[in-house]
């Protein structure tokens, strides 16, 4: 596509995530170190922290800024361009996509709106909690969608549990009640994950709390059973490990309304809240709605090829959580890819390979994804999944400490993808020896 003259090729990818970061640092490695093209990676955050990891930040068994990957420090060692801002628009005519004014804290401006040109142009902007309507849940519950997200609800996990040792210590009720609506991966890891840190809490001082009986945890799903993507059998083992850790699952309740109190059901049931955590379903980023024209679903993602080209404009791709991409392998007619990290991951594989064939003027790759099965943490002793592939020849279950190990081992994955082998083992290392320094959980 590059003329041996021409100015070298734009590429802008915007998000930083589990699909844009490996992606970018792959692409700058190869084309941008070599002068072969400029690639910029735009993101409206300064810093990286995987989403898989936000329940782990909300409940307090990681501390986010001790695990975020720095954006400038990633573009400077792996040869490209990091922009910080958020994307707002899309000018396709002049090849430009439009960004916000960045601000700091106190509302001035630290960097000016602008426009970024661009030949090729890769959005993966993820997902958003999807409130579907339902009243109250933008106000009173909290979506775990960013690491801002889960600080916050980490914070006020926290003063729940401070302000019900003051009422336990005068003889009253010490009762913390947490409704997590949504029985997807989400919900039900975050439910595990508060009943382990919570105890935690506890033997750091709060003397009268007592995490079994006064933290009372509900999951909410809406159809018959919890895990509804997975199987029935992973369902299951995950319903006995969740009754362990006497967290309540109520399926069949669909949630019709939140207050500042109570979670209401379509059942007539209205239960107590002091913390809601909405995990129900997701959405693309709604700036995808209005990008000049390209095409998107209803739940606002880019409706792409599968070469991940948009179907309106070929110079436009989109992979992760914020792509429709359609699904062949999956035997269901009009099908499309999950919102999975997995996905995420493979798409961004291809798009490398993808660019390279778009600079030699070559025929695109498409997109097949190999599902290699899905884990669910229940705490940092124990998952459940299956993993599937023709290497292991066929699907198995598993569950235990081998699971979680497996579930620890796709975050080494993403950090090596980004960083490296030799910087991953040396930051396991040094987290290994801070860990006799610092809490188990996060105490403020
Ligand atoms: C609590 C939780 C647990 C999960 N666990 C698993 C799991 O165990 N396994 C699994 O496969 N998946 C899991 N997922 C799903 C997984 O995190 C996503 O599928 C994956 O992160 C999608 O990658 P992505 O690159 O599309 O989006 P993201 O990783 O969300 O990255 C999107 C990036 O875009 C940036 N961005 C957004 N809007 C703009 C804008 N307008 N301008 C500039 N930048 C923007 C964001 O700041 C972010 O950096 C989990 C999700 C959550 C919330």
């Amino acid at each position: 596509m590059n003329s041996p003259n021409s100015a070298p090729h734009r590429i802008v990818i915007v998000g930083g995530g589990a699909a844009g970061l490996p992606l970018a640092t792959r692409l700058g490695d190869t084309l941008g170190r070599r002068g072969r093209a400029i690639v910029t990676l735009v993101d409206r955050f300064q810093t990286h922290l995987w989403k898989p990891l936000l329940h782990e930040v909300a409940a307090g068994r990681m501390d986010a800024d001790l695990h975020s990957i720095d954006y400038f420090l990633i573009a400077y060692w792996h040869h490209f361009r990091f922009r910080f801002g958020a994307v707002t628009g899309l000018d396709r005519t002049r090849r430009e996509v439009q960004l916000a004014a960045v601000l700091d804290d106190d509302g001035e401006e630290i960097l000016p709106a602008g426009v970024l040109r661009y030949d090729t142009l890769i959005f993966c902007i993820g997902s958003v909690g999807n409130d579907f309507g339902v009243p109250g849940v933008t106000q009173h519950a909290i979506s775990l969608d960013t690491a801002v997200d889960a600080e916050r609800f980490h914070r006020r996990l926290v003063a729940a549990c401070v302000r019900a040792e003051g009422r336990a210590s005068r003889g009253e009720s010490a009762a913390v009640d947490i409704v997590i609506i949504g029985a997807g991966a989400t919900g039900v890891e975050l439910a595990a994950e508060i009943r382990n840190c919570t105890r935690a809490f506890a033997s750091y001082g709060l003397d009268y709390l007592k995490p079994e009986r006064d933290i009372r945890l509900t999951i909410l799903e809406a159809v018959p059973r919890i895990l509804p993507p997975l199987s029935e059998e992973i369902a299951k083992a995950a319903t006995g490990l969740l009754g362990k850790l006497t967290v309540s699952v109520r399926t069949g309740e669909q949630v019709v309304k939140v207050d500042a109190e109570s979670v209401h059901t379509a059942s007539g049931t209205v239960l107590h809240a002091d913390l809601v955590v909405w995990a129900a379903g997701i959405e693309a980023p709604l700036v995808l709605a209005n990008l000049d024209g390209l095409e998107v679903n209803r739940a606002h993602q880019l409706v792409v090829t599968k070469t991940l080209q948009s179907t309106r404009d070929p110079d436009i791709f989109a992979l992760g959580d914020c792509a429709a991409c359609p699904w062949p392998e999956s035997g269901k007619e009009g099908a499309i890819l999950p919102p999975r990290a997995q996905v995420a991951h493979q798409q961004a594989s291809l798009l490398v390979k993808t660019i390279r064939a778009r600079l030699a003027g070559a025929p695109l790759p498409e997109f097949h994804f190999s599902d290699f099965g899905s884990l669910v943490s229940l705490g940092h002793l124990s998952a459940v999944g299956n993993l599937m592939g023709r290497l292991i020849g066929g699907n198995i279950f598993v569950q235990g400490l081998i699971a979680r190990w497996m579930y620890a081992s796709l975050y080494k994955m993403h950090q090596v993808s980004i960083l490296g082998w030799v910087r991953v083992a040396m930051d396991t290392l040094s987290r290994l020896v801070r860990h006799r320094l610092e809490p188990r959980v996060k105490l403020h």
